[in-house]
């Protein structure tokens, strides 16, 4: 087997990797860089066949990240795309909502466990610990060599058990192993990530002093802070209000253990903006998925203020503002600090600062700190570890045994 990365050995983002057995080909994951644009020629790998139906096989996706599915919208309709199920309903949940839709053309789904077969290639997923839902790390057999790619993987959201379990029982005689490493640079080697539980906690203690509505800003895709919030929402005697989007993206999940909109302590508000949206696209029959969900209207936001947690959009504000339910506001920033020091992140805390709301944090990161790391190099044991996803692929040779550090672009091989 020979391997390419096309990116990712020395940045997050943009994640693309293609393997070569027996003169065919398999990806996996077809990311978009960070603050890449899809329409952007320059950030598109330079990859033969994509149209499907020749030597390249078919696209593995790990989970549905933007950094990891972000450019398959270039692979034609003969091109198989496998994916696990439930990220492929969370992307068709998605569609109407986002500028830049994508649902794949020819879709294989997965579950973990269950072998796929590409030609040469055996892509084994096994489901994984990660701020996304339904996400995998997948081991790939072909030509009597094994990979085992750790895609974006942590010990510490409410699946930590997944992870434990690798451990325990990780995969057996890998040659090469290409491991995320998102937290060199972001946090000390002895460093912990707070637990999704700890997450949760905060948003009790922040929801308890409110005397007002909680805005809080998450990511309705990230389904176990979702779960984080309704817990805390229910134990302070909230209601948890979501939109139509996150609405559409919990019903996708498929899991009867994640919250609903027609749950007790859950309410549905449209804002104006989706109202819009639906007129203009006719998907008069998204709502009708949600009619047994509690309601909000506009003019019922300013009683349920103070004993109710939003999940808030930036878009919202105008909403909020005419519905005269900010009085003693309080938002919570519940995702990645990086996007407060963009530009619309800027212009979102200068309209809070205008507006006397405070700004807190609860959030805790989707990729496993380095300890947890070296737990997992640990077990699994590669004859080779290369590492992927990060900004400093060079700390890695300090932390862990058998690193080989490869350059984007450059095809090496997994007998080395
Ligand atoms: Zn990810």
């Amino acid at each position: 087997m020979r391997i390419r990365i096309h990116r990712g050995t020395r940045e997050i983002g943009g994640t693309c990797i293609e393997l070569e057995a027996d003169g065919q080909r398999l990806l996996l994951d077809l990311g978009l860089p960070l603050d890449g644009d899809p329409d952007d020629e320059s950030v598109r790998p330079a990859i033969k066949g994509l149209a499907g139906g020749g030597d390249l096989l078919g696209l593995v996706l790990s989970h549905g990240h933007v950094d990891h599915w972000g450019l398959a919208r270039l692979a034609g309709p003969d091109l198989p795309v496998a994916l696990g199920s439930a990220t492929h309903r969370i992307l068709r949940a998605a569609a109407p909502f986002v500028p830049k839709p994508w649902v794949p053309l020819r879709p294989v789904e997965f579950a973990s466990g269950t072998p796929l077969h590409f030609g040469p290639f055996t892509v084994t997923p096994h489901l994984v610990d990660h701020s996304a839902f339904d996400a995998y790390a997948l081991e790939v057999e072909a030509g009597g060599r094994r990979l085992f790619y750790s895609g974006d993987i942590r010990a510490h959201g409410r699946k930590a058990a997944l992870f434990e379990r690798m451990v325990a029982n990780p995969p057996r005689s890998i040659d090469v192993m290409l491991m995320e490493g998102s937290s060199f640079g972001r946090l000390d080697a002895e460093q912990r990530f707070p637990t999704e539980a700890e997450v949760e906690a905060r948003f009790v203690d922040i929801f308890r002093r409110s005397e007002g509505m909680a805005l809080v800003a998450a990511s309705a895709q990230n389904i176990d802070r979702m779960v984080s919030l309704y817990r805390a929402a229910k134990r302070t005697g909230s209601t948890l209000v979501i939109d139509l989007y996150a609405a559409e993206i919990l019903r996708a999940t498929g899991n009867p253990n994640i919250p609903q909109s027609d749950w007790p302590n859950v309410a549905l508000f449209v804002p104006y903006y989706q109202r819009v949206r639906i007129k203009q696209t006719e998907r008069f029959d998204l709502l009708e998925a949600h009619r047994s969900a509690r309601r909000l209207f506009p003019e019922d936001l300013k009683a349920i203020a103070p004993k109710a947690a939003l999940l808030f959009r930036p878009a919202m504000l105008r909403d909020l503002d005419r519905a005269d339910c900010l009085e003693g506001a309080r938002a919570v920033w519940s995702q990645w600090d990086g996007y407060l020091k963009q530009e619309r992140g800027i212009a979102l805390q200068a309209e809070l600062v205008s507006r006397s709301i405070p700004l807190e944090h609860a959030h805790t990161s989707g990729h496993a700190a380095i300890g947890d790391l070296q737990r997992l190099a640990a077990a699994v044991a590669p004859r080779m570890l290369v590492p992927i996803h990060t900004f400093q692929p060079e700390r890695f040779p300090e932390h862990f045994d058998n690193v080989a550090l490869q350059e984007d672009g450059v095809w090496w091989s997994a007998a080395a």
